[in-house]
């Protein structure tokens, strides 16, 4: 099949771009171009924010319950679609199918969220705050929002964001990762079938140029990202500086710390899952293991034998475990990872270098023993399938290792202490705790809570967090009163 070319979605059209610059979407799982991407111009960005601000007005005015109706009714064409939604994840992401259910799932799960629209939007109020005088807390939506999304997950994480900000009465212009644009125009699709008016939604295509564009033009009044933290930082400082409302979630290095007291097969299972699921490109992914007291060497044994286990292959192939990573480049940075890791002195257990092959973009699960902090293995986010295992004497020094990262998204503890799991909660640096889970994920009505260079804002996405960042409150204080009008009579026939 020849590649096909992926449109734009403006006022209500899939328009195809007049741009030459084009990217080329792979089927990372064979190394196959599958669609050709070109980047929307600055006449196409300014389109969109456009049609986006024009259509603000009459979607704000639309009533809450209307609104969320059109939620309702999105929500059902997901559940409809749910299967061929994760294959389209799979085909341009790579990820395993039951992954990408997973992701979907995850997904429409923000949907049922926002159906809720009546009750999260409502106020509060306070009669008889001072004498006569009565207070009450109105939400009114931002306006614009923009959102920009990576790759890793190309139809959940752009639903962290949309159908919570839209249902809040703002019209949107989302910029999906130019690796995986695919799931994004279908997503527009579908809101056009809910009966989404045509502006309140659009998505435009490229990368820094088309997010610049976004981030200083002052018809955007809210911008939601995710993606790595050096960019979640250039984010957050730019679109501040241009008077935006910003909450930008940003990488991680996720620490699965291991007890001597938990229990080893569970442990094992869930570390595997967590450092490997995905080829390790989740930004909950366990990174590094943290085996505590004398337990290393049986931790990395067991370790080794269940990764050498792992199926390497196609994400569509139900039989597969792991699938491929995102691309060509990106395998070779994480093997110059492991190449740099061996000279430092850590030690490979398991080298995923070996299942390397001239067809797709694979590279098998790696496991290095022996990694100190000192190494970039340990300090960087690596974002594929490596684990490194850090070892130390007890909870103190675990809890040095992992708060001396300068990420802070998730951490886990896995053991059957009480006193362990409560001591790791209270003291770790990290916004998702994971008690015997590997990947401590919230669900879609808590927030997703990272810290340090994880997260740079305020209000994070989901959960609470979302239905203030996408409202703006106005407190109205109110006195009323009794008779009045400026022929009424003596003063004195008025109340207060
Ligand atoms: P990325 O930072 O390269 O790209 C994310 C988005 O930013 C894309 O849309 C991209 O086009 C845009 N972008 C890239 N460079 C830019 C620049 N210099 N200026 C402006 N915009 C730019 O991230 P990625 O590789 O697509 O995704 C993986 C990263 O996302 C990992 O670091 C992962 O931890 C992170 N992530 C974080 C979370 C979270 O919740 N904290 C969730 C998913 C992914």
């Amino acid at each position: 099949m020849p590649p096909t070319t992926v449109p734009a979605y403006i006022d209500g059209r899939f328009r195809e771009s007049g741009s030459d610059e084009r990217e080329e979407i792979f089927d990372p799982s064979t190394g196959e171009v599958i669609a050709l991407l070109p980047y929307s111009t600055a006449d196409e960005v300014e389109a969109a924010i456009r049609a986006a601000r024009a259509a603000a007005p009459a979607w704000a005015d639309t009533p809450v319950p209307d609104r969320a109706a059109v939620m309702f009714r999105f929500k059902q064409l997901l559940e409809d679609d749910f299967e061929e939604l994760a294959r389209l994840v799979t085909r341009e992401n790579g990820k395993t199918l039951d992954e990408s259910r997973g992701e979907v799932r995850r997904a429409i799960e923000v949907v049922d969220f926002a159906c809720g629209a009546p009750t999260m939007l409502m106020g509060t109020n306070l009669d008889q705050i001072a004498d006569g005088i009565d207070e009450e807390l109105v939400r009114f939506p931002v306006g614009v929002v923009a959102g920009i999304s990576p790759f890793n997950f190309p139809n959940m994480v752009p639903l962290w964001m949309i159908p919570i900000a839209l249902v809040c009465g703002n019209t949107f212009v989302l910029k999906p990762s130019q690796r995986t644009p695919l799931s994004a125009i279908r997503l527009a699709e579908l809101l056009e079938q809910a009966g989404l008016p045509p502006g309140t939604f659009n998505v435009v295509h490229g990368a820094k140029q088309t997010v610049d564009a976004l981030l200083t033009h002052p018809g955007v009044d809210a911008v939601s990202f995710v993606g790595s933290a050096q960019v979640a930082s250039y984010i957050y400082a730019t679109g501040a500086a241009h008077g935006k409302r910003v909450q930008a979630l940003g990488g991680a290095k996720n620490h699965l710390v291991v007890m001597d007291d938990a229990d080893p097969e569970r442990t094992v299972s869930s570390l595997v899952s967590s450092a490997f699921g995905n080829a390790g490109q989740r930004c909950l992914a366990g990174s590094v293991a943290v085996p505590v007291g004398g337990i290393g060497d049986e931790l990395v044994a067991a370790l080794k034998d269940r990764v050498e286990g792992l199926r390497v292959g196609p994400g569509s192939d139900p039989s597969t475990e792991m699938g491929p990573v995102i691309r060509d480049e990106r395998r070779k940075e994480l093997v110059s990872y492991v190449e740099e890791g061996i000279e430092a002195g850590a030690q490979p257990v398991t080298d995923g270098r070996s299942l390397i092959r001239s067809e797709g973009f694979y590279l098998g699960p790696t496991v290095f023993d022996h990694v100190t902090p000192d190494m970039r293995l340990w300090k960087d986010e690596l974002f594929g399938p490596i684990l490194s295992v850090v070892r130390a004497a007890d909870i103190d020094e675990a809890l040095r290792v992992v708060n001396s990262s300068t990420y802070g998204n998730a951490a886990s503890i896995f053991t059957s202490s009480g006193a362990n799991a409560r001591e790791f909660r209270r003291r770790v640096e990290a916004g998702m705790v994971g008690i015997n889970i590997g990947i401590a994920a919230p669900m879609a009505f808590f927030p997703f809570t990272g810290w340090k260079n994880s997260f740079f804002g305020d209000l994070h996405a989901t959960g609470a967090d979302a239905w203030r960042f996408y409202t703006r409150h106005k407190v109205v204080t109110s006195r009323w009163w009794t008779g009045g009008g400026f022929d009424a009579a003596a003063p004195e026939g008025r109340g207060h």
